[in-house]
């Protein structure tokens, strides 16, 4: 895994864990045990996972909320100002942020190209923004790089309106393809979000660190978590 910190304030931090196949598994529909194991290895902190379905619904996790109760809601970002539990994203290509602000408003996102379209960023901002956030900055997680994501016919058409010409790619072998990382750049920029660090590898190349879908068809997931530390 690689972690990654920044101050919040005075005397709180963010903190930021990318998680790469030698932390295992971390798919929400592995063995209950096995993943228990495993999240207990990287934080002992509660963990709120989300069914990711690859939308823009936001859960906001307040002060009073049973962190049981929200496991396993269906949802592709958590935001929260609180620094008793771990917010976490799984993917296997898909783009990971983790989110926070100077006020301690902290927030996790999953953001494939359908996320993307769909908003998922902008409503992530606007729910920190909600909570009292004023600036905003990223760390992205791996993705899928524009060398290895084929991609085509109406769904990439729907990606250039959605964004513009500049997240069209190709591929190593010469085929259309997308760049997901230039289309989160303009998601970042459109929602006033200061990217300021990130794992830049693609999941389909570093098959020695990451899982791939697309590329391996793999089932198992990595994980992007990011936790208050009080
Ligand atoms: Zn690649």
């Amino acid at each position: 895994m690689q972690h990654w910190s920044a101050p919040l304030g005075a005397d709180r931090r963010v903190r930021v864990v990318v998680t790469d196949r030698s932390d295992g598994d971390l798919s929400i529909n592995g063995d209950p045990h096995d993943l228990a194991v495993r999240r207990l290895a990287i934080t002992d902190q509660p963990w709120l996972w989300l069914r990711q379905v690859h939308g823009a619904e936001v859960l906001m996790v307040r002060p009073d909320d049973d962190i049981a109760g929200l496991v396993g809601t269906c949802a592709d970002a958590a935001v929260t100002s609180r620094s008793d539990l771990v917010l976490c994203a799984q993917s296997a290509d898909c783009a990971t942020i983790a989110l926070w602000s100077p006020e301690g408003v902290v927030a996790a996102v999953h953001a494939g190209w359908r996320g993307l379209q769909a908003g998922v960023v902008g409503a992530t901002a606007a729910s920190m923004r909600a909570a009292g956030a004023t600036e905003l900055m990223a760390f992205t997680g791996p993705s899928i790089g524009p060398e290895c994501y084929e991609f085509g016919g109406a769904e990439l058409d729907s990606m250039v309106a959605a964004f513009d010409a500049s997240i069209v790619a190709r591929t190593r072998s010469g085929a259309v393809g997308l760049d997901v990382r230039a289309a989160l750049a303009i998601e970042l920029l459109r929602h006033d979000i200061d990217r300021v660090g990130g794992v830049d590898s693609c999941t389909a190349c570093e098959a020695d660190h990451f899982w791939s879908h697309r590329a391996r068809v793999d089932q198992e997931r990595q994980a992007l978590l990011c936790w208050i530390e009080s």
